[in-house]
């Protein structure tokens, strides 16, 4: 998902120590652009890329009655918008990662690598959990662990 405009970027220690283990693979350049947003900041990234792509609502939306931006939700996701439902993202639960850079295709394979060698934790049974989202120009990750080295010292 596309993030704020602002480059703000809210998370928790948690997600910056998880973003520190995958960010070791990760190709030069690449950048978090986003991980936690509550429901009404989905909410809005669903009328602003509605509104952007034409979208025309029939009466104004609001969070809180889903009839008002369901059609929205759909027109986009027509449009090729991998775009949750507020209250339904991972982004929400504080797991998922938004990943920008020049270049999605190396990112995923780097991620994959991550995961394969065990050093980052995918959200079990999650279909989205590594997700390439080219019309939002991101890969979206979704982790629940991940492992720092520590450069031993003073053994002995
Ligand atoms: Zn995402």
């Amino acid at each position: 998902m596309a993030g704020t405009d602002d480059g703000m970027i809210w998370m928790t220690r948690t997600n910056e120590l998880m973003w520190q283990a995958l960010r070791l693979y990760l190709p030069p350049g690449t950048r978090l652009n986003s991980v936690r947003r509550p429901p009404q900041e989905q909410f809005d990234i669903i009328v602003k890329l509605a509104r952007g792509n034409g979208y025309h609502f029939a009466t104004p939306p609001h969070l809180n009655h889903e009839s008002s931006w369901r059609g929205a939700l759909s027109f986009i996701r027509q449009k090729g918008f991998k775009v949750a439902a507020p209250g339904r993202s991972m982004h929400q639960r504080g797991l998922a990662y938004d990943l920008v850079g020049p270049d999605l295709d190396k990112i995923e394979t780097a991620v994959r690598k991550a995961v394969s060698d065990g050093r980052i934790k995918l959200v079990p049974g999650s279909r989205s959990a590594i997700l390439q989202e080219p019309m939002n120009r991101c890969v979206h990750v979704e982790m629940e662990a991940g492992i720092l080295d520590f450069e031993p010292f003073g053994v002995g």
